[in-house]
């Protein structure tokens, strides 16, 4: 994998490769995707389970009183073979990743098979306590998904209440000092929050990736008429934004273009 946003954006130079070599034990962590020594990072969907209702979901989502195709000690055994394999980096994604009761334990068990584990999550069930706990495992970096501002994200989550919850996840994660991103994925029903998204992260130290969307949907909720191109970027702390409030969303959800599209956590 190659972070053109981390060599747009200069947190990484070409020079590193010189400077730090390509073994992975002599890389800091946000350079391992150089190393020659290691293996590529698994994105694990743990669980379909979900408390949200995205229009975009791509997940198949199910509600939250189901059951998980794999237990707790079967994905120890996956993660023991990964570790084994050298995979360097353990994202849990889903689904929710915090539906299940065991994220704690299973990321604690990559941490301690060397293994940096990470979450991609929509952030609604990031607790106080559950942020310690994380924290306490070794957890390196939180993702969040976020869609726009409080109207447009929660229409989009199909749950009241969504964005507060997951603004809440965000500062809970800080609060115990873990790494937290936020992840935007711009469609034509989002672009028009970009602005609003600009002011709420200038006050505070996050990361902000975005992406366009990509081509799926299991709801059948079309959010944009066409393929677009797929990109990331992301910085740091970006400048005071001073561009105009964003403008009045038109219409209701309820076209229907031609093309699934999806983004999410
Ligand atoms: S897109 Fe993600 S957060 Fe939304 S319902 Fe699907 S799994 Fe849940």
């Amino acid at each position: 994998m190659i972070g053109i946003s981390k060599l747009y954006c200069g947190q990484v130079e070409p020079s590193d490769a010189l400077r730090y070599g390509r073994e992975s034990g002599n890389l800091p962590s946000h350079l391992l995707q150089f190393s020659k020594d290691k293996k590529p990072v698994v994105v694990w969907n743990m669980t379909k389970r979900c408390n949200l209702k995205c229009v975009h979901c791509y997940a198949q989502a199910v509600p939250v009183d189901g059951a998980d195709d794999i237990s707790t000690e079967q994905a120890k055994t996956m993660i023991d073979d990964l570790a084994a394999y050298g995979a360097p980096v353990m994202l849990f994604s889903g689904g929710e990743p915090l539906v299940r009761k065991d994220l704690v334990e299973l990321a604690s068990h990559a941490t301690s098979k060397g293994m940096r584990a990470v979450i991609s999550t929509n952030g609604t069930l990031i607790t106080k306590e559950k942020a310690r706990e994380l924290k306490g495992v070794g957890l390196s970096y939180v993702g969040i998904s976020l869609d726009g501002m409080e109207e447009v994200h929660d229409r989009f989550r199909g749950v009241p209440g969504a964005f507060r919850k997951a603004l809440e996840g965000v500062a809970n994660c800080q609060a115990e000092g873990l790494k937290v991103g936020l992840r935007f994925t711009i469609n034509k029903r989002n672009v028009g929050e970009i602005p609003g998204i600009f002011r709420l992260l200038a006050p505070v130290s996050t990361t902000w990736c975005t992406r366009a969307a990509v081509p799926s949907s299991s709801r059948k909720t079309w959010i944009t008429p066409r393929p677009v191109r797929c990109w990331t970027s992301s910085w740091t702390r970006p400048a005071p934004c001073s561009t105009p409030a964003s403008p009045k969303r038109s219409s209701p959800w309820t076209t229907t273009p031609t093309v699934p599209m999806c983004g999410c956590a």
